[in-house]
């Protein structure tokens, strides 16, 4: 119907929240309109956010040997894919990697360990690292430790962590699909842990792992409900040696329709493009970027991307620039 995503783009910014029907209508928008969908998104990207991108660096802080069963997850203890496998890096190794996200002009540094959840030593020795990237950079830094109890998210906040990660990744109905050893509330609660210590959330999840379009729509709704300020949206990127490894990847159109969603859902959020940007978006990437407003760039946790320099000449030619900072 012509002028209809737009109408409703302009109603979500009068302030009116998308319902769940709306939401699942997005996902089955017809190709013909899809330009029109990423039109009224755009609406909404731009009010809140301009043409500017947060550029997001990953450090893989602890890599593999993780005790979970998630099926998507390469570090997982059913995976047989051959990954590097290591302890907590060093606070000189994760400077260096922080250095290097300063120098593609990236706003933030996110640490990620592998694992159900971290020890209390473990917080200490990434204590050390964050002050050091605080006191030689001026990244922002987010953790994804998994599983926190109060005390610990508390002490994140304490040592200047600014965000925590943790995806909620499906809908709690098809969490179960995916992982056996813990459940979806418990990744909820962790959230609202994080949330009460006065860290900023990021939250978001993995689509194309079999899940219905009322999945993506309620993982949306999840996230919207608990008040995350940034939304990582992955795509599957399937890894040989994972139990999901025989899954199709979606097509690049089902990606933006997905982008398009959270985007109508979480109008003023940060929008992500994260895991599986280039398999899965392939030659539409940077159509992407008519929706989400950030990116995460020179890698992922165990695969790469396709590179700054890449990513640059993609930004620069779709007339976007990244967010407050500049690039050398
Ligand atoms: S997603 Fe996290 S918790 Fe799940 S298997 Fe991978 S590293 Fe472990």
């Amino acid at each position: 119907m012509h002028g209809e995503w737009i109408r409703l783009a302009d109603e979500v910014l009068s302030g009116r929240p998308l319902t769940r029907t709306e939401a699942l209508g997005i996902l089955s928008v017809s190709e013909d309109d899809l330009l029109e969908l990423l039109q009224g998104a755009f609406r909404i990207r731009a009010h809140y956010f301009g043409r500017s991108v947060d550029l997001h660096v990953i450090a893989n802080a602890r890599s593999g040997a993780c005790s979970e069963d998630c099926a998507f997850c390469s570090q997982s203890k059913v995976a047989t894919t051959d990954i590097p496998v290591y302890g907590l890096q060093s606070p000189d190794t994760l400077l260096e990697r922080a250095r290097e996200a300063t120098r593609v002009g990236a706003r933030r540094v996110c640490l990620v360990t592998s694992g159900r959840a971290p020890t209390d030593s473990q917080i200490e020795l990434l204590a050390v690292a964050v002050k050091r990237i605080r006191e030689e950079t001026p990244l922002q830094i987010c953790t994804s430790l998994g599983m926190l109890t109060e005390r610990q998210a508390r002490r994140l906040a304490e040592i200047g962590v600014n965000r925590y990660n943790h995806n909620l990744e499906t809908s709690e109905r098809f969490f179960a699909n995916i992982c056996s050893t813990h459940a979806w509330r418990e990744r909820w609660e962790t959230l609202r842990r994080a949330k009460a210590a006065g860290l900023e959330l990021c939250c978001g999840g993995l689509v194309g792992m079999g899940e219905s379009d009322e999945d993506r729509v309620d993982l949306a709704l999840a996230i919207r409900e608990l008040g995350v300020d940034s939304v990582p949206v992955n795509f599957l990127d399937p890894r040989p040696g994972t139990p999901l490894e025989g899954r199709p990847r979606l097509r690049p159109t089902e990606c933006l329709k997905v982008l398009a969603m959270f985007r109508y859902v979480l109008p003023d959020r940060e929008i992500r493009i994260a895991g599986g940007r280039e398999a899965c978006l392939r030659s539409l990437q940077p159509l992407a970027l008519w929706v989400a407003n950030s990116m995460f760039t020179e890698g992922y946790l165990t695969t790469p991307g396709q590179g700054w320099e890449r990513d640059r000449a993609m930004l620069e030619d779709a007339g976007f620039h990244p967010g407050q900072r500049t690039w050398a």
